[in-house]
Parts: C-alpha cells; sequence; structure tokens
C-alpha cells in the first residue's frame, strides 16, 4: 500500500540523515567526550527492530566511575527481551544509585495492600537534592498564593524550581515503563551531555518507579510462568486473574482514591505539588502523547488547555525529528472526567500528561498487526498524526523504551528549558482559582450537616478533605438567597486555590455535546452519588461567613435510653453503618421494623432496628451503645417493643462469585463489604460447579462482571495450554484471592445450573449490571427478559432518576422518597410481563428529564425499565439489579439496597412482592 510503504521508508530516511547530521544534536555539543557503554550501545542495537526506532537521545549509555548502571545491579541492560524486574530489584538498583551518587534520593510513601514499598525517587543536580525541601516549600507557596503579591511571586518564581513527576506500572500489563525509568534516571544522574545537564539543572525529576507494586510483581510472575515464550500475536492469552488486591485498570479511575497505593501518591502530591504528573501506559503504537482534546472540563483553567498540546507537539516534533515514525497526539483520551490518577495534577492547577506507547505485555518481542481489521485503525495519516506507525511492525521492550525515554526526555527538554514559564503558570492557575471562586457563581456550596444520615454527609466531607479542598463549619445561621443554613453547616468556599475541583466534583455534569465520546464517565456528582443535600450557593455573602476549618467530619452518634428501657431503637436512616452495626453485633437478636412507627416523639422508619437490652438474661444496652455511638448512628431506648410487624434480620451465609477472567467488578464489592465489614466467601467456578451450594450459602452474590451472559458463564477462552493461577516457592504472587489449575473456561451450563438448583433449593441469587443478563437468557427468570439498547443509546455512568416501585420492599428500607438518584451502570434492559410487574422494586422513569448528571443518549430508551426486580423461583428468589449498585466506591446512596437485599435475605413479606405498582406512563 502506497501510504504504508512511504511512511516506511520517511522514517529510514530521517534515521538515515539524524545519524549522518549527528554534529547539530545535543550529545554532540558535551565538552568531552564521555566514556560509552560500547557493550549497551551494541546489544540496544540489536534488540530495536529497526534503525528509525531508535534516536540519538537514547542509544548510547554514558559511564560514570562508581555509580552503577541498571545492568552493573540487574545483570542486563534495560529492554533486554525476555526479562522483566521485580519490584524489589528495581528497589535495589535505585537504593544502589542513590548509595553512589547525591544526584537521586529514594524515599518511600507507604505500603501497599499485600505489604510492598510504594517509593518516590527524585533525581537532579546535587543542589537541588540537597535542598529539596527548600524547593518544596517555593512549590507549596505558588500553590496557595492567598496573601503573596505579585512582586513576592516572581520573587519565588525565580528562585524556585519546578517538579516533573513521571509515573509507570499503573497498569501491571503495562510492562515497559518500570524498566525503562530505571534507565532514565541513570541517564539523568550522570550524563554531562548539554540537554540533560540542563534538565539536572533546572528541573528536579522526581518518580514513581511503581504505581501498582503487588500488580506488578504478579504480573511479572504470570510473565515468567505463562506468557513469556508467546512469540505469535494469535496465540497471546489472557493475564493474570488480579493486579492489586482488589482492582485492575480502575486503579486510573479511583476518583475518591480508596485504594491504599493510589491515596498515599495522592498524599505525597498534596505535600510535593509537582506542576506535572505525567502517566506512562501502554496500548496504542507507537507512542501517542496526550493533548487534552474535547470533551474538555471547563471548570478547569484555560492556560491547561494551552499547555498540554504545548507540550504533546513539542514531544511529536522533537521525536519526528530524530526519524522515529508514529508518535501522534490527538484522537484518543478527552479531559473530561477529573478521576484519573494523574487528573491530580489538573485538579490541583498543575498538569496532567500521559502516554501511551506500544507494549507487548511483557518482553518478548513479537510480530504485531498495528491495524486492526480492514480498516487503517491508528496508522492513517490525520492533522494530529503526519507521520502515522506501521500497519505491521516487529516490536520489542527496548523499541518500546526508546520511544518512550526519547519522548520523556524531549517533554523534560522542554521543561528545562522554560521553567519559569511553568513556574509562573502554576501560579497563574492558582491565583485564577481563588479569583474564580471570589467572582463567579456558585461562590460556595452548603452541605447541612443534620442531614439524618450524618455518616453520609461525613463521608463527603471527608472525601474532599483528603483532596486537600478546605471545609469549614458555619459558626452562626447562614442566610444566603438560597435559604437559611444553621451554624454547624459544612460550607465549601470556593475563594480556595482547590475552589476549582470542589465545583468539578459537586456540581452537575452538563456534557458539552451529546455526538462525542468520551473516554470513561460523564458524571459523578457527589451529593448525587451519595444521595446527601449540597447546595450550591450563588450568593457572595457566603464568602463573608464565618467557619471553623474542618480537619476530619465525623459523624457522632448519639444514644437516648432511659434506665430500664426494654429496647433501643436504630433509626434507619440509610446509613450503610446499619449493615456494619448489624454485623458487629452478630451475636445478639436483632429486629426490623416492617412499617413505620411513631414512639416517644420520634419516627422510626421501616427497616429501623430493635434491639432487646436484655439478652439471654444479660444486659447489652452498652454493648449496642458502643457500637452505635462509634458507627455514627443513632438509638433511642423504648420502655417497650414496637407493636407493629417486625422480623429477624439473621444474617446469611454469603458468597461472592468471580469470574477469573473479570474480577476488577468483583473487586469494588469485596472492597466496600471488607470496608463496611460485611463477611463473605469468594469463590469461583471451581466451587460453582462442584454443586451442593444451598448446603454451603444462603446468598449468591454475582457482581456486574463480563459483557454479556455468555461471557459471564464461559469467562476465558480455552486454547493453548492450561493456566494454573496457584502460589508456589518461585511463583509467590501467583495464588492470591483464589486458587485454580486452570482458570480458563467458566463455571459453564454445570454452574449454571448448580445456580438453578441452589434457588429452587431456597437459595436467594442476587446479579448485578451486566451480570443480570444470566438470569434471564439462561431461562433462570423464565418471564423476564433481557434486552440490550439500540446502537445509537450512549450511557457512559451518567446519573439518572430511579422510582420506587414497591415502597414497603426491605430493599427500600431506608429509603424514605419515592425517587433517588442512581448511577446508570449500562446492565439489561429488563422486561416483565404485566402479570408480574408486582416483582419489579424499582424503574426508571426514563427521558431527557430523568438525567440528572451527565451523558443519557437515547434516554427515552429506558424509560419504565424496571432497576430491580425481586423473582420468586421455587422456594428461592433472583434479585436482578439492572444497574450496579456497588459502584468504585462512589455510589454510597446505592450501597444501602444492596446491603438491605443481603441482610434481609428472607425477609420478603409475600404480599411485598405482589402488590400493584403503579402503572406506567
Ligand atoms: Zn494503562
Amino acid at each position: 500500500m502506497p501510504v504504508a510503504s512511504r511512511s516506511r521508508c520517511l522514517p529510514l530516511l530521517l534515521a538515515v540523515l539524524v545519524i549522518l547530521s549527528a554534529p547539530v544534536l545535543p550529545a554532540q555539543q558535551a565538552a568531552a567526550p564521555p566514556v560509552q557503554d560500547e557493550e549497551f550501545a551494541r546489544l540496544v542495537r540489536e534488540w530495536t527492530t529497526a534503525p528509525e526506532f531508535l534516536s540519538p537521545l537514547v542509544g548510547h549509555l554514558p559511564l560514570a566511575a562508581g555509580v552503577p548502571t541498571p545492568k552493573d545491579v540487574l545483570g542486563h541492560h534495560v529492554g533486554a527481551p525476555n526479562v522483566l524486574t521485580y519490584t524489589a530489584d528495581l528497589l535495589k538498583y535505585y537504593r544502589a544509585l542513590a548509595a553512589a551518587t547525591p544526584r537521586v534520593r529514594v524515599t518511600t510513601i507507604g505500603t501497599t495492600d499485600e505489604g510492598r514499598e510504594i517509593n518516590i525517587v527524585y533525581v537532579g543536580s546535587e543542589e537541588s537534592l540537597a535542598n529539596l525541601e527548600t524547593y518544596r516549600g517555593y512549590l507549596q507557596r505558588l500553590g496557595d498564593p492567598r496573601g503573596l503579591d505579585e512582586a513576592q511571586a516572581r520573587d519565588i518564581i525565580a528562585k524556585a524550581r519546578p517538579i516533573y513527576h513521571l509515573m509507570a506500572g499503573l497498569h501491571s500489563p503495562e510492562t515497559g515503563p518500570p524498566e525503562m525509568l530505571m534507565e532514565l534516571v541513570y541517564r539523568l544522574a550522570v550524563s554531562d551531555e548539554p540537554l540533560i545537564r540542563g534538565i539536572r539543572d533546572h528541573v528536579i525529576v522526581s518518580v514513581l518507579p511503581v504505581a501498582e507494586p503487588d500488580g506488578r510483581d504478579r504480573y511479572v510472575d504470570w510473565y515468567y510462568k505463562h506468557t513469556i515464550g508467546i512469540t505469535n500475536e494469535n496465540d497471546r492469552v489472557s493475564g493474570p486473574p488480579y493486579w492489586g488486591k482488589y482492582i485492575f485498570h480502575d486503579n486510573n479511575r479511583d476518583i475518591n482514591y480508596s485504594q491504599v497505593t493510589m491515596r498515599a501518591l495522592l498524599d505525597w502530591y498534596l505535600q510535593w505539588r509537582p506542576l506535572v504528573m505525567h502517566d506512562l501506559h501502554e496500548s496504542v503504537p507507537f507512542l501517542y502523547t496526550f493533548s487534552g482534546q474535547a470533551p474538555q472540563n471547563p471548570s478547569l483553567d484555560p492556560i491547561l488547555y494551552g499547555e498540554l498540546p504545548w507540550f504533546a507537539n513539542f514531544e511529536m516534533a522533537q521525536m519526528t525529528k530524530y526519524g522515529m515514525p508514529g508518535v501522534w497526539t490527538h484522537g484518543f483520551v478527552d479531559m473530561w472526567s477529573p478521576g484519573y490518577l494523574a487528573f491530580m495534577a489538573s485538579n490541583h492547577n498543575g498538569i496532567v500528561r500521559m502516554y501511551e506507547t506500544y507494549g507487548n505485555g511483557g518482553a518478548t518481542t513479537m510480530k504485531r498487526r498495528v491495524a486492526s481489521g480492514d480498516g487503517p485503525g491508528q496508522t492513517s495519516r490525520e492533522w494530529y498524526r503526519p507521520n502515522p506507525p506501521y500497519r505491521e511492525v516487529t516490536w520489542s521492550m527496548r523499541n518500546n523504551t526508546n520511544y518512550m525515554q526519547t519522548g520523556v526526555l524531549s517533554a523534560l527538554q522542554l521543561a528545562s528549558e522554560f521553567p519559569r514559564v511553568l513556574l509562573e503558570n502554576f501560579y497563574a492557575k492558582s491565583r485564577n482559582a481563588v479569583e474564580d471562586g471570589r467572582t463567579k457563581p456558585p461562590y460556595a456550596f452548603a452541605i447541612p450537616a443534620g442531614q439524618k444520615d450524618r455518616t453520609r454527609v461525613a463521608r463527603l466531607v471527608n472525601l474532599l478533605r483528603v483532596q486537600g479542598i478546605e471545609v469549614g463549619r458555619t459558626t452562626a445561621e447562614l442566610k444566603v438567597a438560597e435559604g437559611t443554613f444553621p451554624a454547624g453547616t459544612y460550607l465549601v468556599k470556593r475563594d480556595q486555590p482547590y475552589g476549582r475541583l470542589a465545583k468539578i466534583l459537586l456540581e452537575k455534569q452538563d456534557f458539552p455535546d451529546p455526538n462525542l465520546r468520551t473516554y470513561d464517565d460523564t458524571g459523578w456528582t457527589m451529593g448525587l452519588m451519595l444521595q446527601a443535600e449540597v447546595t450550591p450557593i450563588a450568593d457572595k455573602a457566603a464568602l463573608d461567613a464565618a467557619v471553623t476549618p474542618v480537619v476530619e467530619a465525623r459523624a457522632d452518634g448519639a444514644v437516648t435510653a432511659e434506665r430500664g428501657a426494654a429496647v433501643l431503637v436504630v433509626p434507619h436512616h440509610g446509613a450503610n453503618a446499619m449493615t456494619t452495626l448489624r454485623y458487629r453485633l452478630k451475636a445478639l437478636d436483632v429486629r426490623a421494623l416492617e412499617q413505620p412507627h411513631t414512639a416517644g416523639g420520634t419516627t422510626f422508619p421501616a427497616g429501623s432496628f430493635v434491639i432487646a437490652t436484655t439478652q439471654g438474661g444479660r444486659a447489652v444496652t452498652d454493648e449496642v451503645r458502643a457500637q452505635v455511638q462509634t458507627l455514627g448512628l443513632d438509638a433511642v431506648g423504648l420502655p417497650s417493643a414496637p407493636s407493629v410487624a417486625m422480623h429477624a434480620v439473621d444474617l446469611p451465609r454469603l458468597a461472592v462469585f468471580s469470574t477469573w477472567g473479570s474480577t476488577q467488578e468483583v473487586g469494588w464489592v469485596r472492597h466496600a463489604f471488607d470496608q463496611f465489614e460485611v463477611p463473605y466467601d469468594l469463590i469461583y467456578k471451581e466451587r460453582v460447579r462442584r454443586g451442593g451450594l444451598r448446603a454451603d450459602y444462603d446468598v449468591i452474590l454475582v457482581p456486574n462482571q463480563g459483557r454479556s451472559a455468555k461471557n459471564l458463564v464461559y469467562d476465558i477462552d480455552v486454547k493453548g495450554p492450561p493456566l494454573a493461577y496457584r502460589k508456589d516457592d518461585r511463583y509467590r504472587s501467583l495464588g492470591m484471592y483464589g486458587e485454580s489449575d486452570d482458570i480458563r473456561g467458566g463455571m459453564g451450563l454445570e454452574g449454571v445450573l448448580e445456580l438453578r438448583k441452589f434457588v429452587e433449593a431456597g437459595g436467594v441469587l442476587i446479579t448485578l449490571g451486566t451480570a443480570s443478563y444470566m438470569p434471564p437468557e439462561f431461562g433462570l427468570t423464565r418471564n423476564v427478559n433481557a434486552q440490550r439498547p439500540s446502537p445509537a443509546f450512549y450511557a457512559p455512568g451518567p446519573i439518572i432518576e430511579a422510582e420506587v416501585a414497591a415502597p414497603a420492599h426491605p430493599i427500600l428500607y431506608g429509603y424514605q422518597s419515592t425517587k433517588m438518584p442512581v448511577r446508570y451502570g449500562n446492565g439489561p434492559l429488563l422486561q416483565v410481563p404485566e402479570t408480574d410487574r408486582g416483582q419489579v422494586v424499582m424503574r426508571y422513569p426514563g427521558g431527557a428529564a430523568s438525567v440528572l448528571s451527565g451523558l443519557m443518549k437515547g434516554a427515552d430508551e429506558v424509560r419504565n425499565r424496571p432497576a430491580i426486580v425481586d423473582v420468586p423461583v421455587d422456594s428461592g428468589r433472583i434479585i436482578l439489579f439492572a444497574g450496579n449498585p456497588c459502584y468504585r466506591w462512589q455510589n454510597f446512596g446505592e450501597f444501602g439496597l444492596l446491603f438491605n437485599a443481603i441482610t434481609h435475605w428472607n425477609d420478603v413479606p409475600a404480599t411485598v412482592a405482589r402488590e400493584a405498582p403503579t402503572p406506567p406512563q
């Protein structure tokens, strides 16, 4: 094909030109030729699959007496075929380097779920590293410019130095960046080439060697055990079932920083405020550099949208000049969601940056088809891809290393040529953020403290605090146009450095154009996700309200019980802590009200717990009081038990089913269960196929997973040799969170049959999101159908309205209103026959007006579709959630629906599910 052949020849020609014209390139400008590692140069040429995949910046390695190269410590050069480095060895190298040169320092910022260190490595001039604390202070000052005049700011900018942060290994199969960074740090520490010296003298580089250390080691184990020998692209097999403890690539979508490794990085970030957070990924060919395309979040400073293509275009031009084909920008990832990990920089007035380089999922050299199918894919020439990648390529780890390192060196070159511009911009964006909050509504957000469920209020405030957002409590009543808020109201004023971030997180997301696609969620409005009241205030008077700063919000529980109270009643206002309370008091008899009850001036909603103060001849008031108070709940003592119907809240033996092929959404549920102290067995196809499920379990939960019913049932393709996931002395990271001799094949029809037997024998099967395709499509719920929306439908994570259909159903305990905001989870469009409409617990009213935040294109397609269906099947039940009530530690307002379904598993009064609902409009 002419295009392909042209794009093959051009880089070759450029590469030749680069070699011939080497004198104009930076390496030549060094005063005296340093001693070079000749073996390195020879092997790198050998490992690089075509000359144009190498650049003059990285084809050589200067030696420095007494300073170890990666090979000196690891025994191989970076980019060697068939070699991946474990985290302990990466760290060993950085520590050896730091011991040998004052230009490198290694620090520890936390510990992973599995006990590995999380490290930050600094590299810069001796002077920079000796005065790191001073430079950190300058950035802190510029990042909060309140009280700083322009002259003082200029003075700090003249003395300060940008920190440019690089991070690797967030996504475990993207194996190249952790290798590359070792060589980069070495090069930055020892090379005296002008380009490198410029970087060292003007920029401080910080490096997160591996953002997900547990996943890195597990993936490296998997590579050595299963995939190192696979040299044909078509033979590639599934990766390990887990990266970190809970999640896969959602570690880049953990908007609330719930995972310990993500949180450690955020805490470090807020201390150091690097101006740039540059995240190194692998996927598309050959190097894509993020330029922040539309849709862009309009609340961020417009300066940022100039900075992003500034860097990306500079890198593209530099690398193209070096003769490297396939470097492009634009046309891939947008600037809408603030939830990506490195976005923490943009959210705090810095710069998020990202690469995708081409990777083989390991260090095995492989021939790759770059263009998929008949189309050109990412190999077409476009204005943003003037020298496109080839349609086919033999690709190696060293190619990957060359591209990424040349790109990063170019980015650092730009930063080192314009350090003052970067610092000025950071200061200007921070100053503008405060100014924006002073001059544009909303000026503040009010979060009433006295909401019935104080636990979600405290959580919301604390999630803001985690990100460094200032929150205060009003010291007097606040009267504004929006209403009167009592003293003690939480107030987020926007005239603060992170006022823009507060707005982004708390406002409704108006997606700018329904015809634009976006890479992740379109809606995340925190008040809706938590089902907590948050009021935007457009009355400027809010800025003058006196407040006491909040360090951490606490929901204090209150127990009012006269001596001699017969029962304690804990009102259910939707706190997820109700479930924790039940489990903490598992030895006690706890009953739930089936209807609201008023006593002693308090109305207790349905679902409120009733606990006798004397149980088994033992007074339990103190035990209950302690737990209620710690959990931020309330309890009221009554002289006698309420006279309304109640049932025992007896706890089920709970299993959570996971496929081996998509454990991530299960991981989010496991994480929530662990946090709220809900015990469960994690089971896989092996246990399901073995049968006898009812003997061991009362409830089996199948979280959202797989893309279809077939995918859930048959899971990983059976091809090639078995894929064992077991721990042994050699592969110590495998076999965590479950073991299997062969993770392929899924539960199969045998598994579905066992699930049916489980339900027929009185078990409760709960399915979430896409898992809810399975019971209808495999005939477990004969009368319920599961349909897919039309191809024109597009709903990337909006928040929409749901409507209660069976108000007395225990799933709805704690929810007092008839409507609630829920995250749309892209599960099936369920259909229940008219005669069975009583099985519908909740439904989506649908239509454009029901979209509360974010984008749902084709909102009429969900009109009156069931959101939750409770289907009796023989003596058991199947509860289908069309959405996902336990999504990424985000929709806390919905968690209770799932918790209720579990804790009231055997308590559905026969009448409830048969009650005639409001007919559809
Ligand atoms: Zn990635």
